[in-house]
């Protein structure tokens, strides 16, 4: 047999290799941003179109490139970083595989202007799936600027299977703070389809975080600081008192790189102890320095993981630099914040435009069902369609029964839950009770063939939730207009997270009059809302946004409708009356699927006569 193994072709190979390397637009701009940091730049801008998909371009004031370099820097395992191997172990730089752009540049249309401070011009390069097509000189600044476009436009199965635009967005955004927060002392902005979403300048670590995440996040911050013989540590916690319920922000960098490391992270987490509620989460931002020597970064074509030599000892010795910095903090709470002007960018007030503290005010013993003097919402008729489930649930029902029969009745479709009881599901006074609530937790109610024991929490998740999504689709919410719009502060990227959702926000009731610098500016709320939770519930969704990043089904109004839901759903230990009950218990079995929560759970369990009969023949 004649010999079947050939090389494959370099823009092949390319390709492949881009696999590995380019997952996303994210990983682009991680990329290109690291190659900046390698060419000592002290100014990176990264400008975004439409979440990267047309555009991703990283404008440097580094040390350029000559015409050759330019040209070579596109040839895989081209680098100027590492000339042999021991080289690997005293890493300084950010890339040393020479892969990156020769990846990129297999899988998109790159436009690469760069110049060096000895030459007069610039060299202009075009690549296209690994291509060359142009090469010209031109006058360009000291630099270098790379253009990404199309990415993946050779590839369509790839560009298929990015997710929709805020979660893209997301990513980009996440890469670029790891980015900037590893790197202080360079400034650095970032440009989303022309709106500036992040204009840092060089600061101190303390500055870099609060710019990022927001002024609020500055009294939040405990100072962390250890110099060992292995290894270096640096950086902030937050107060336990701002842990939150989803692992947020939580950072670790080892030699300005940022890593991910579940035994590290472990580490921090028991430090707080029980400074922490069970499932709430530190925030901290985590600077080591370890002798490059001492951990092997190439285990990972990303670079987010990394091996330690001393794993052991680096877990040891940071458990107990955070508890002693916690303790600390215990002793002498006041924390001075040096405010300087820059401070003050990218989101400047002046003092006749003093920036808007949002009021928000929490009921705590808010109960939806409780009925307010609502406004008198528009409404909408439908009729309630039994499901085969109720069928056969409630099948041969005796008249005595018919309160829960879910006849087909005219009903406000998102029914402000509490003001449902305005309702009349009941015409006469129901003789006396066929539901009964235990812990205020269950509601039991007995069907012809045993009984039923529904989950309130969930079953109402499952109610609001098809009621949202009936809205959204139908494009009819109900809203509200308030009469003093509510400011709230939001961190830049949940800005450009609430820009992106706007337009479903809008289809659910809410209507925003500004989403801009670190407010937004909510004029209306949907009538099955209540001013004083938007706030709760606008966070809450964020979360579950960011959260729901790994789940392939996403789609946007869906995870809107399941996060309203679990928000507004009556909670666990509320006491319901009568009516209030059965209110759940008509509506839920008027439901698509009665079955199980918008998250999976499952909503109500039967217990049939027969079981109950067997218990006491046994
Ligand atoms: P690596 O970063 O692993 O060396 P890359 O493919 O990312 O590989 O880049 C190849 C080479 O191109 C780099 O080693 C560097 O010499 C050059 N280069 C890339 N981007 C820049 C930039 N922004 N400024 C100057 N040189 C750059
Ligand atoms: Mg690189």
């Amino acid at each position: 047999m004649s010999d079947i193994i050939q090389l494959l072709p370099d823009h092949v190979a390319n390709q492949i290799a881009a696999g590995e390397v380019v997952q996303r637009p994210g990983s682009v701009a991680k990329e290109l941003l690291e190659n900046s940091i390698d060419a000592d730049a002290t100014h990176i801008k990264l400008i975004i179109k439409e979440a990267g998909k047309t555009l991703i371009q990283v404008i440097d004031n580094g040390k350029g490139m000559s015409p050759t370099d330019a040209r070579l820097s596109f040839e895989r395992h081209a680098t100027s970083k590492i000339a042999k191997a021991e080289d690997l172990f005293l890493l300084e730089t950010k890339g040393f595989r020479g892969e990156a752009l020769a990846s990129i540049a297999a899988i998109a249309h790159v436009e690469m202007k760069t110049k060096q401070a000895s030459q007069d011009l610039g060299t202009l390069l075009k690549v296209e799936g690994s291509k060359v097509t142009e090469q010209e000189v031109v006058t360009t600044p000291v630099g270098t600027s790379i253009a990404v476009k199309n990415l993946f436009y050779n590839i369509p199965a790839r560009r298929n299977f990015l997710k929709s635009t805020s979660i893209e967005t997301r990513h980009l955004i996440d890469e670029f703070q790891r980015v900037a927060l590893a790197h202080p002392n360079i400034g650095f902005s970032m440009y989303h389809n022309e709106n500036e979403l992040y204009n840092l300048k060089i600061s101190n670590l303390r500055q870099r975080i609060v710019s990022l995440f927001g002024k609020r996040t500055n009294e939040k911050l405990v100072p962390i600081n250890e110099e060992t013989d292995i290894i270096t540590i640096q950086g902030f916690v937050a107060k336990p008192e701002f842990a939150k319920k989803k692992r947020g922000e939580q950072f670790f960098f080892v030699n300005s790189r940022f890593i991910k490391s579940a035994y590290l992270n472990h580490a921090v987490t028991s430090a707080f102890d029980e400074l922490l509620s069970p499932g709430y989460f530190p925030t901290y931002f985590l600077y080591l320095t370890v002798p490059p020597g001492s951990i092997d970064i190439n285990i990972h074509p990303t670079k987010t993981e990394i091996k330690f030599d001393n794993e052991k000892a680096l877990y040891a010795i940071l458990r107990a630099t955070i508890k002693h910095g916690l303790g600390q903090f215990n002793v002498a709470p006041v924390l001075d914040f040096n405010k300087d002007s820059s401070m003050e960018t990218p989101y400047t007030f002046t003092e006749d435009n003093p920036p808007k503290i949002p009021i928000i005010t929490v009921d705590p013993t808010f109960n939806p069902f409780k009925s307010d003097p609502a406004p008198n919402y528009p409404k909408k008729t439908f009729s309630t369609k039994p499901t085969d489930n109720w069928e056969s649930l409630y099948v041969d029902l005796e008249p005595s029964n018919t309160e829960f029969e879910p006849i087909s009745r005219e009903v406000t479709p998102i029914t402000p839950i509490h003001t449902a009881v305005q309702i009349p599901l009941i015409q006469e006074d129901p003789p006396s009770s066929k539901t009964y609530q235990l812990h205020n937790k269950y509601i039991i109610s007995n069907i012809k063939s045993g009984l039923v024991v529904i989950h309130q929490h969930l079953a109402h998740q499952r109610i609001l939730y098809e009621e949202y999504l009936e809205n959204s689709t139908i494009k009819e919410a109900m809203s509200q207009q308030l009469l003093f719009p509510l400011s709230l502060s939001f961190i830049p990227s949940d800005i450009a997270l609430i820009q992106e959702l706007k337009g479903d926000l809008e289809s659910t009731g809410f209507g925003f009059e500004t989403i801009a610098d670190e407010t937004v500016v909510v004029k209306g709320i949907p009538t099955t809302i209540s001013e004083s939770q938007v706030s709760i519930i606008l966070e809450q969704l964020l979360e579950d946004i960011k959260n729901e990043i790994p789940d392939a089904s996403f789609s946007q109004v869906d995870i809107l409708a399941k996060s309203m839901a679990k928000s507004m759903a009556i909670k666990t230990g509320t006491t319901l009356d009568v009516k209030e009950q059965e209110e759940i218990v008509n509506k839920l079995f008027s439901c698509k699927d009665p079955n199980s929560s918008p998250y999976g759970k499952t909503t109500f369990v039967t217990m049939g006569i027969d079981e109950i009969d067997k218990k006491f023949n046994s």
